[in-house]
């Protein structure tokens, strides 16, 4: 117990939507909650911004409603009034010299309706061929996790992959099918594969009845449930609000450029070095926080949530007996690099009436086609009212975020910012006709954005989270665990508050 308080202590490290969401969490708990933020600004990979005077996401700009984790949070802190839905969330692929609709049949990029995949003219003749041929193969048996690619391309073939799986991926996760885990990234998908020898069959079995679409529509239908059911939400401020609303209704102290630079057994406690006798020593942990070039300020704590990426966690379990097997598969976690290039442009830079002309919310791009743009959000067409914000009198403004880094591009993340706008509005123009150049543009770069569920992830998480449970009061939560998206990171920060909560109650590991 902290000495200058009769409530234990929570140092929750890292204030990113886990961090922040796991003090959220805490809030009614007989406890005392330190939040500490190693940079200067609270959210993590939320973040928002003005660009040419419109706020619009740096980082995560949309929020998955079928999973309630992330819109109950909204609605805990009081925001549910806040928020917005998509003007559409029809998303295209471009690709063979066009922009293809992505079929509404799939999942994650596996097709369900083979016919609706030759309609959207994201594969060749060929490639369609190649892909009824999941109808007739016989099962595609697997020991083990695989890469995505190996098992969605015994089933359909490369183009299937290239062109549609490795581009959704790469849209959520900045990684390659080559690489990424079946199990990890499509844990639905994987299970319904063994129940059924067609792969397209088992992504039918998890789709939705499909709603009736207009005769005229069927070729530009939206992936996903039509209007009024949309899969997404945001904040009309932007999502990038949310952090500081959540630090501010979880009462905890909240503080930034506070790096913690270790973590170790207080002294006295189980498992440090001069505890007088393992079982029955007390619990307890001390933080080292501060610059190397400041001196030292140490904080203990009666349980400790660690809500950062890999590469800190695993650096800080370095100081903690018995966590070796964590800070091994921290270290097979790897991450990708990105950048969010913003882009605004008057309305009129677009062929015929604007963006929204062209039906789409924006568009994914295969690595195979060999372009620096990974996936673009027309952002003033899916989100209608940042296209609100103008002043009176002014031109119409047409946002669009490009999304450029996939795993392996950090070449492509070394250049300079001008010229990653710059091939940014270039590809853009040979995509939707754009003319002239951006009024205004926004380079934000995320190092250490996303880390890959890779093939084994499901083993290597397992690992973590049995070593971080032999230690009393310690808890990880954060988007390196069970889902990159905010429901996900929400998910583990819900459970890592509960796993302190009852230790801290007496139910002591
Ligand atoms: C560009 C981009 C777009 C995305 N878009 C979406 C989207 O639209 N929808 C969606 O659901 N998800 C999206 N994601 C994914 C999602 O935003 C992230 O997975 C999620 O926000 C991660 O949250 P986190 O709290 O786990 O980690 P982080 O946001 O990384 O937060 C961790 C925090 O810990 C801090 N930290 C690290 N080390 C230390 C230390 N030693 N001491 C103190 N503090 C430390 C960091 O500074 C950081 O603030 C996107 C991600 C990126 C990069």
């Amino acid at each position: 117990m902290n000495p200058s308080t009769s409530r234990p202590h929570v140092v929750i490290v890292g204030g990113g939507i886990a961090g922040l969401a796991a003090a959220f969490f805490l809030r009614d708990e007989p406890v005392r909650v330190t939040v500490l933020e190693g940079s200067p600004r609270l959210g993590g990979k939320l973040s928002v911004s003005e660009i040419a005077g419109v706020p619009v996401d740096e980082g995560a700009e949309a929020l998955l409603v079928t999973r309630p984790e992330g819109t109950g949070l909204i609605a805990e802190v009081g925001l549910a009034g806040d928020r917005v839905a998509p003007g559409t969330t029809s998303s295209a692929i471009w690709t063979l010299g066009a922009l293809h609709p992505l079929p509404r049949r799939q999942f994650m990029g596996v097709p369900s309706d083979l016919a609706e995949l030759a309609r959207s003219g994201t594969v060749s003749g060929k490639g369609v061929a190649r892909a009824g041929q999941d109808l007739e193969l016989p099962p595609t048996m697997r020991d083990g996790d695989v890469p995505v690619a190996d098992f969605v391309g015994a089933r359909f073939g490369p183009e299937v992959v290239d062109r549609l799986v490795d581009p959704l991926l790469g849209g959520v996760y900045a990684g390659r099918s080559s690489d990424l885990s079946f199990d990890a990234t499509m844990p639905a998908l994987a299970a319904a594969s063994r129940r059924y020898r067609s792969l397209a069959e088992a992504v039918g079995s998890l789709l939705p009845p499909l709603s009736p679409v207009p005769a005229g529509e069927r070729d530009r239908a939206p992936a996903g449930p039509r209007s009024g059911g949309s899969v997404f939400t945001t904040l009309a401020g932007g999502l990038g609000q949310l952090p500081a609303f959540l630090a501010k209704a979880s009462g905890a102290e909240v503080r930034t450029t506070a790096m913690t630079r270790a973590l170790s057994p207080a002294p006295g406690a189980r498992g440090a070095p001069d505890a007088p006798g393992a079982p029955g020593a007390g619990p307890g942990w001390r933080l080292t926080v501060g610059s190397a070039a400041a001196a030292d300020e140490l904080i203990d704590a009666d349980a400790v949530i660690l809500a950062v990426p890999a590469r800190p966690a695993a650096r800080l379990l370095t100081g903690v007996p018995g966590t070796s097997a964590a800070v091994t598969a921290f270290g097979e976690i790897s991450y990708a690099s990105m950048a969010i290039v913003t882009l605004a442009y008057p309305r009129s830079a677009f062929p015929g009436a604007g963006l929204a002309a062209l039906g789409w919310s924006g568009y994914l791009v295969p690595a195979v086609d060999g372009r620096a743009v990974k996936a673009v959000t027309f952002s003033s067409v899916k989100w209608p009212h940042l296209a609100d914000v103008i002043a009176p009198g002014a031109e119409p403004l047409e946002i669009v975020r490009c999304s450029v880094g996939r795993i392996g591009e950090e070449a492509l993340m070394q250049r300079a910012d001008e010229d990653l706008a710059a091939v940014a509005a270039a590809e853009l123009a040979a995509a939707t006709g754009v003319h002239g150049a951006p009024a205004a543009h926004r380079i934000t770069r995320w190092g250490g954005a996303l880390p890959q569920y890779t093939v084994g992830h499901l083993d290597r998480v397992a690992r973590i989270r049995a070593a971080v449970a032999t230690q009393p009061g310690l808890a990880v939560c954060g988007a390196a665990y069970e889902g990159v998206g905010i429901p996900a990171c929400v998910a583990t920060a819900r459970a890592a508050a509960s796993q302190v909560t009852e230790f801290l109650r007496g139910g002591r590991q």
